[in-house]
């Protein structure tokens, strides 16, 4: 017998509570969307529940990761209600029609809404949400490659932005230039940082030897964790034009 849903929030996680006639705690991670409900035992105290599900959230962060990532292989159709991701944030899609064409996100009610005249088809809604990922994207880059340019020591002599599909960055030695993948706009911030890094410590070794690891281990002591969280993020090659 269910009694009362409750909702808790446990490090930034919001968990459902549902009491019943149980004699342990059950937690489940539900796609499409990763929500988490833990059914408690009626007498359970909410300290007790908090400390079951902080026990646990490794393995339900675990469990949202793989849902984003089967949510993110779905084709886009960049309609209302599809979930886009900006700085390693989920985002709803919400397209308006209106004549004129722009695209704002709303961080606080966590919406992006795409303006844009009715009938537009699915390739034009795309290339307008891709063209203010690019403006994002770029507004991003200068400072930290400002701020990494001087604790490395180097200069890139150019850099860009541009779809990729297999790799999150690219630096070619001889031109002093780097390109970096437009879907980093996607992922945290501090995954861009280290792609930059990872970039900039190119022009001091062109490989990946055990120069460059110590390289990276000096300037970015974190960089594997960031490598790990970019690599569990499947590239969307379906995507790609
Ligand atoms: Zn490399």
């Amino acid at each position: 017998m269910t009694v009362k849903l409750d909702q808790i929030t446990v490090s930034d996680l919001t968990v459902e509570v549902v009491r019943k006639k149980i004699k342990n705690l059950q937690i489940g991670v539900y796609p499409p969307h990763g929500r988490v409900r833990v059914a408690a035992p009626l007498s359970m105290k909410e300290d007790a529940i908090r400390l079951a599900v902080t026990g646990k959230l490794g393995w339900i962060k675990k469990h949202q990761l793989k849902f984003a990532n089967q949510e993110r292989q779905l084709p886009r159709e960049y309609v209302t209600g599809e979930t886009h991701y900006f700085q390693g944030k989920r985002y709803r899609l919400n397209v308006l029609h209106q004549a004129r064409t722009a695209v704002t996100c709303l961080f606080e009610h966590g919406s992006i809404d795409l303006r844009i005249p009715e009938g537009s088809e699915i390739g034009r809604r795309e290339s307008l949400l891709y063209e203010w990922y690019r403006c994002r994207l770029k507004e991003q880059v200068p400072e930290l490659l400002e701020k990494w340019e001087q604790i490395i020591g180097v200069q890139a002599a150019e850099w860009g932005v541009k779809r990729m599909k297999t790799r999150w960055g690219t630096c070619n030695i001889k031109a002093r230039r780097i390109w970096l993948n437009l879907e980093l706009v996607k992922q945290p911030i501090h995954c861009l940082e280290y792609i930059i890094v990872h970039e900039l410590v190119h022009l001091l070794e062109r490989l990946h030897n055990d120069r460059f690891t110590a390289l990276m281990d000096r300037f970015l002591p974190l960089w594997r964790q960031h490598r790990d969280e970019l690599n569990r993020v499947a590239l969307e090659h379906g995507e790609w034009g």
